[in-house]
C-alpha cells in the first residue's frame, strides 16, 4: 500500500503545507544502491581521552575509502559523527559528548549517521565506568529522536578484543544499508571475524534458506542475500507455490513448498539440506509468520495455536533437529524474525506479541549455546513495514504505525532484509545474542 501522505509531504506544495502546519515530515531515506561509496561525505571522528576505539575504527574507514576529518568550520557539511566515547571513565567524563556533538550536531547532512562507541558496561573495570558506559545509550536514541531528516543514531558496545571485528557492523551502520534501523544498542563481542574477500558479495559461496519466502520481508531478505552472493532456498507453504517459484527463478535458487507447522516438517528440511550438495545450511532466516489478532477475551483457540505453531514452535522445532543432525556448521548464522509487538505488547496481538517474545527469548537461550559451535545466532524486530500484513490494519492504526517513529515512515522489505543480511555475513562473527529493532526508533517500546 502506497504511503501517499510521505508522497504528498515530498511535493513542492506538500513540503509548503507541512512546513506551515507543523505536520510529520517524513523525509526520503538515503537506501543502499549497487556501487554506491560506503559514506557519501567526509567522517567526523572524535574521542575522549584515552579512547582504544578511534584509532583502529579510523584506519578501517580510511581503507574502506572514506574520509576522516578531526574538526570541521563552519558551514562544512560531514555524512557522519563517529565518537569513540570507550575513554569515558566517570560521570564528569560524559561531558566530552556535549563538547563533541554541541557544535557539530548542525554540521551533519540529511540522511547522515551517528554512531556511539562504547565499552560493554559489564566488562568495565569499576562501577563508574560502567555507569557512565550504560549512560551512552540515552544520549544517543536522545539524538536519535532530534536530529531528524533521516539521521539514524546508534551505540555500538565493542567487547575489548573485538575491535577488528567491528568492521562489518561499523560498515552496515555507516551506509544505506541501514537507512530505518535507529536508537540501537548493538553488541560486538571479543574475537576475530573474517574479512569478506568483496565487501560487495560477502555471503559468496553460501548456502542460505529463508522460509515465508513467497512475498512481504521473505522474498525481499532472498532478494538481498543473492544479491550479496548467496544461493537461496526460498521456502513457503504450497498454496503460495506460484510466487515462491517467481522469487526463486529471481535470485537464481531453489524454491521447497513445506508448511512449517506440519508434524514431519523439521524432517523432511532435515532430509533436503543433508542430501543437498551442502550437505547443511550456512544461514538460517526463520521469517514465516502469522497474524490473528482479537483480544484474548474474543479470541477463539485455534488463532492462539496457529500464531504460536508458526511464529515460535516451528522455528524452535526446526533449530533443535538441524543442530542435532549437526546441519548448521562453524560459521553458520540464524536469524529469526521478531517485532517490536513482542517487545512492547500490543492490543489485539496476545498471541502474535507471545510468540515474537518467545523469538527473543529463543536468541537469548541459543546465543551462549551455539558460540561454542561458532555459529551466531540474533533477531531482528521490524516495527512497521509497508507489507500485505499490514496493509490489512485499519486506517487509523496504519497511520499511527506509519508516523510514530523518528524517521514519519513506515520501512520497507528491503530495510528488514539489509539487516538480516549484515547479521549473516562472515564479518559478524562476533556479533549474537542481539535484537536489532527494525523500526525507525518506534515510538512503540521504545
Ligand atoms: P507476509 O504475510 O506478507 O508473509 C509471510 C509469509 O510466510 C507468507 O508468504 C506465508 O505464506 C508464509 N508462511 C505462513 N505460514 C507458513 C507456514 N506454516 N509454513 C511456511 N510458510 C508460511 O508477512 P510479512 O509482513 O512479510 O512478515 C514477515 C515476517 O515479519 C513475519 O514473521 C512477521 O511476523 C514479521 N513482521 C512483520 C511486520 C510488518 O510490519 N509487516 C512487522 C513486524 C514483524
Amino acid at each position: 500500500m502506497a504511503d501517499r501522505y510521505a508522497n504528498f509531504a515530498n511535493s513542492g506544495l506538500g513540503r509548503t503545507v507541512v512546513k506551515r502546519l507543523g505536520l510529520p515530515d517524513p523525509p526520503r531515506l538515503r537506501r543502499f544502491k549497487a556501487g554506491d561509496p560506503l559514506v557519501s561525505g567526509p567522517v567526523l571522528l572524535g574521542a575522549a581521552p584515552g579512547g582504544r576505539l578511534a584509532e583502529p575504527v579510523r584506519k578501517l574507514l580510511e581503507a574502506a575509502g572514506a574520509e576522516i576529518k578531526d574538526q570541521t568550520g563552519e558551514g562544512v557539511r560531514v555524512s557522519a559523527l563517529v565518537f569513540d566515547a570507550t575513554g569515558i571513565g566517570d560521570s564528569d567524563g560524559l561531558r566530552a559528548l556535549f563538547d563533541f556533538f554541541h557544535p557539530y550536531a548542525r554540521a551533519l547532512e540529511a540522511s547522515g549517521r551517528v554512531i556511539v562507541l562504547g565499552s560493554p558496561p559489564e566488562t568495565t573495570a569499576s562501577p563508574s565506568e560502567a555507569i557512565a558506559q550504560r549512560s551512552l545509550e540515552g544520549l544517543t536514541r536522545s539524538i536519535g529522536k532530534e536530529f531528524g531528516r533521516g539521521v539514524t543514531a546508534q551505540l555500538v558496545y565493542v567487547a575489548p578484543g573485538g575491535e577488528a571485528a567491528a568492521e562489518s557492523t561499523l560498515r552496515f551502520l555507516l551506509s544505506g544499508r541501514s537507512a530505518y534501523v535507529s536508537g540501537q544498542v548493538i553488541r560486538v563481542g571479543a574475537g576475530a571475524a573474517p574479512t569478506p574477500s568483496d565487501w560487495d558479495r560477502p555471503l559468496d559461496g553460501r548456502l542460505a534458506l529463508v522460509t515465508g519466502a513467497a512475498r512481504g520481508i521473505g522474498a525481499a531478505i532472498a532478494r538481498v542475500l543473492a544479491r550479496d552472493g548467496a544461493e537461496v532456498i526460498a521456502l513457503d507453504v504450497p498454496a503460495a507455490g506460484d510466487a515462491l517459484a517467481g522469487v526463486a527463478n529471481e535470485t537464481r535458487g531453489r524454491a521447497l513448498q513445506l508448511d512449517l507447522t506440519a508434524a514431519d516438517a523439521p524432517e523432511r528440511l532435515a532430509g533436503y539440506l543433508a542430501a543437498g550438495p551442502h550437505g547443511g545450511v550456512d544461514i538460517l532466516v526463520h521469517n514465516a509468520g502469522i497474524t490473528r489478532d482479537k483480544t484474548i477475551a474474543r479470541m477463539d483457540s485455534s488463532r492462539w495455536d496457529q500464531v504460536i505453531g508458526v511464529n515460535l514452535t516451528a522455528p524452535e522445532r526446526v533449530n533443535g533437529l538441524l543442530l542435532e543432525r549437526d546441519l548448521i556448521p562453524s560459521g553458520g548464522r540464524i536469524v529469526g524474525v521478531a517485532s517490536i509487538a513482542g517487545i512492547a505488547g500490543n492490543r489485539g496481538q496476545t498471541n502474535y506479541a507471545t510468540s515474537k517474545a518467545g523469538v527473543i527469548g529463543l536468541v537469548q537461550a541459543y546465543a551462549p549455546v551455539l558460540a561454542e559451535r561458532g555459529v551466531t545466532i540474533n533477531a531482528v524486530a521490524p516495527g512497521f513495514i509497508e507489507t500485505a500484513m499490514t496493509a490489512k490494519m485499519p486506517i487509523g492504526l496504519r497511520e499511527a504505525g506509519r508516523r510514530l517513529n523518528s524517521m514519519s515512515q513506515g520501512g520497507l522489505p528491503v530495510d528488514v532484509a539489509e539487516t538480516i543480511a549484515w547479521l549473516a555475513s562472515p564479518g559478524s562473527a562476533t556479533v549474537t545474542g542481539n535484537v536489532v529493532r527494525v523500526c525507525g526508533q518506534s515510538l512503540l517500546g521504545a
